[in-house]
């Protein structure tokens, strides 16, 4: 059988973390066994779905780089289809109309709670002989013995009753066809061998099982993952502020980091941390992936970003980051590339996040630093003099590098009876602002040598 897998959010929000790492389940799937994923955006929900989301999640996956196979797979231009579906299960006597009012389902639902069931609709009208006038509902007829297996990919072989599915609507009553049915269709339609999604969906898979059996099409294999927890160990929410692709995106998580961090969220191959894409591809299978809900863990995630901060080439590093402050912070002036450029070397060394690059390089991005109350108050009498003393020396100085530096330090250290701390601080907060901050020498190589003293003659 050949691999056909896809990816099917719903435009109603921002991508959520667990959608983005089924989202990679399937495409390394595809990728492995050379078949294809797509991505198919289910907007038949029409009050809910906005372009903008769409949009979000095409960007936001290509960003982390699951690329889809051919263009993106619209089920609201599928609809008609999924119509003609559902009265040829009519016709053979897999579906009918149900008349039940709302008030009726409600006085239904409050019997069940009354005897602390389930609400489970009643079929009342399944085997009605005659057509009724008025609005009606379309529901599937439900097998009501006997039970269904799924043989699960991930959670083993399930079974469950056929008497604890509803006959589920397909079509509501404004003709317009449910999640349950237009899945399906699409399903069927894309030719999906294997359907990969969150466990959730477990009880839908029994339902869209029994649809596929009705019309004869041959039924897809399912693999359901566990769903993601908060690091309580809750369900995540939007509370979270770490339940949705952007909140990663917006401290600055690199695509390749935020890949591997997932990749190991619930799967994974001997103690092998750090995988490569093609690693990824080769390794992954759905045999590694556990049972149960794996927890977020926010630590771990920095930690693997700051691996793959330190770790990338530093061109391609600088060009994240520029992306990254574009779109999250501000962008910087060309004039300041080279500087930026030349300093990830050492900016990255003190960073978990493209944000930390950030903060920590606004002394190169801006040209006024503002000095902090509490960084101003240790520019004592003594302090300004040591820095006054040390434009004099650094003014001298015919090559700037660390070895030139160092004397210069050193004698201001003897000349004023202090340590390293007592010449470096003044001079870094002169230079950038704060007593906190990259090392000394890297911060007075970074800049031009107009711009050291420029800015220590102000202190
Ligand atoms: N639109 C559904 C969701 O986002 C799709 C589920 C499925 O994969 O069938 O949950
Ligand atoms: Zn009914």
């Amino acid at each position: 059988m050949s691999f056909v897998c896809r990816f099917a959010p719903s435009p109603t929000g921002p991508i959520h973390i667990g959608g983005v790492r089924t989202a990679l389940f399937n495409w390394l799937l595809a990728r492995k066994n050379k078949g294809k994923y797509f991505l198919r955006i289910e907007d038949t929900d029409k009050k809910r779905s906005k372009d903008e989301f769409k949009d979000q999640i095409i960007s936001s996956l290509s960003w982390l780089g699951v690329e889809h196979d051919g263009e993106p797979y619209i089920q609201s231009k599928n609809i008609e289809k999924h119509i003609a579906v559902a009265n040829e299960l009519i016709e053979k006597g897999f579906a009918y109309p149900c008349y039940c009012t709302e008030i009726e389902l409600e006085d239904q639902k409050a019997l069940a709670k009354k005897n602390s069931l389930p609400f489970v609709y009643t079929r009342k009208c399944r085997d009605l002989k005659e057509k009724k006038d008025g609005p009606v509902v379309i529901r599937f007829k439900s097998k009501i013995s006997g039970s269904t297996l799924i043989k699960d990919l991930v959670q083993g072989d399930r079974n469950i009753s056929n008497a604890t599915i509803e006959d589920f609507v397909i079509l509501r009553k404004d003709k317009t066809p449910t999640y349950q049915l237009s899945a399906t269709v699409d399903d069927n339609e894309m030719k999906i061998t294997y359907i990969i999604r969150g466990d959730d969906h477990m009880i839908n898979s029994f339902k869209q099982k029994q649809i596929y059996e009705a019309m004869g099409w041959e039924v897809p294999n399912f693999a359901h993952i566990p769903l993601i927890h908060s690091d309580k160990g809750k369900k995540l929410s939007k509370r979270d502020n770490a339940s949705t692709l952007e909140d990663y995106k917006k401290i600055g998580i690199m695509p390749d980091a935020l890949r591997n961090y997932l990749l190991r969220l619930g799967w994974s191959h001997k103690d092998k941390e750090i995988f490569t894409k093609q690693e990824s591809i080769d390794l992954f299978d759905l045999s590694g992936v556990g049972k149960s809900p794996s927890k977020l863990d926010m630590s771990r995630i920095l930690s693997m970003n700051e691996t793959y901060i330190k770790t990338i080439d530093e061109k391609e590093l600088f060009a994240h980051f520029k992306e990254y402050s574009a779109k999250y912070k501000k962008t910087f002036d060309v004039s300041k590339e080279n500087a930026l450029i030349k300093s990830m070397g050492f900016l990255k060394n003190k960073a978990k996040t493209l944000e930390d690059i950030f903060n920590n390089a606004q002394y190169l991005i801006n040209d006024e630093m503002k000095i902090g109350d509490e960084d101003k108050k240790l520019l004592d009498d003594q302090a300004k003099l040591i820095v006054k003393d040390f434009i004099t020396e650094y003014e001298k100085l015919t090559s700037l590098n660390k070895e030139s530096l160092e004397p210069v330090i050193k004698s201001l250290i003897d000349k004023h009876k202090t340590n390293f701390k007592g010449v470096g601080q003044p001079v870094r907060i002169g230079l950038v602002g704060s007593r906190f901050g990259p090392g000394l020498y890297d911060v007075i190589l970074s800049l031009d040598k107009a711009e050291v003293i420029r800015r220590l003659k102000k202190i």
